[in-house]
């Protein structure tokens, strides 16, 4: 047993300068406190990043699940995915509509199939199959957190990793994708080491202009910069998100090593987080 835990969770990368984060903030820390106490009493990393993600999806405060934008089709096709670090499962879901919760029907994918990521119809009928929570009214539920604004890739997304009193690692994430997205665009956020990665020594989840997280493969190169350049955690997340900017993207990421150490880097305006140290201490910070 490690004896220590660590946590970080994310609301989205880019946060408007006249706007107040109050709620969001207030939401963040009660979050953090549910995700410290899971880890104190011993739960997996696994079940705290997908509780804490649900929690997030359920809120309506960001743009994922409830809180979800429509695409240029006036659908909602929301991704998500999930990845074990001990066992490296993987589990994620793709323009998915009608779901309230794809970080569930993402571990679904990995604990009940022989695949990775399930997308569209096939996702839906998957996710029917197994009785997970359905959308009544699409018109009634969902409440965009976000409007389009003038920015090419407007973005919104929320994530979660952890390191438990086991030593396991584990990260979850999910979006409702980039505003204004085409119909069936899919970004980086349920794409397997490129917006949630997780292993032996590092879980990742990132938030961003997820076509350049998906150029650079963002999640996974934290982890091969670790593995095989020798960098510390703060190196290899400040270095990662340093090549998302060097193409021309805009975001940030969240980490948590092994050893209970947190990076948080972005080059976004601003990025909603929360931490859990491995102190014990709760700080939560948007800017
Ligand atoms: N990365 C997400 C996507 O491209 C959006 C975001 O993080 O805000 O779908």
């Amino acid at each position: 047993m490690g004896q220590t835990y660590a946590l970080l969770l994310h609301g989205g990368a880019g946060v408007l300068a006249d706007r107040s984060y109050d709620p969001e903030r207030t939401h963040m820390r009660t979050l953090a406190e549910t995700g410290k106490a899971m880890l104190a009493r011993g739960d997996s990393a696994l079940d705290v990043v997908t509780e804490i993600v649900r929690q997030l999806e359920d809120s309506g405060l960001y743009v994922a699940g409830k809180g979800a934008s429509p695409n240029q089709a006036g659908r909602y096709e929301l991704d998500a995915a999930i990845m074990d670090g001990p066992s490296q499962k993987a589990g994620a879901v793709a323009a998915l509509t009608g779901f309230l919760s794809p970080i569930k029907a993402a571990r679904c994918v990995m604990e009940e199939t022989p695949h990775v990521m399930l997308a569209g119809r096939g996702a839906e009928r998957f996710a029917g199959m197994h009785e997970l929570d359905r959308v009544i009214s699409v018109n009634d539920y969902y409440t965009p957190a976000a409007a389009p604004d003038s920015r090419a890739i407007a973005t919104g997304t929320v994530g979660c990793v952890a390191l438990d009193m086991s030593g396991r690692l584990a990260a979850a994430t999910s979006t409702g994708g980039t505003l204004n997205k085409l119909e069936g665009r899919i970004g980086d956020s349920p794409i397997i080491g490129a917006g949630c990665w997780s292993d032996g020594h590092v879980a990742v989840s990132c938030t961003g202009q997820g076509e350049f997280f998906m150029r650079q493969g963002t999640a996974k190169d934290v982890s091969a910069r670790m593995k095989y350049a020798g960098e510390s955690l703060e190196e290899a997340a400040r270095h990662a998100i340093g090549d998302v900017g060097a193409l021309g993207g805009e975001g940030g990421l969240i980490a948590v090593d092994a050893q209970g150490n947190l990076a948080q880097p972005f080059n976004s305006p601003g990025m909603k987080r929360a931490a859990v140290h491995a102190d014990g201490t709760i700080t939560v910070d948007v800017n």
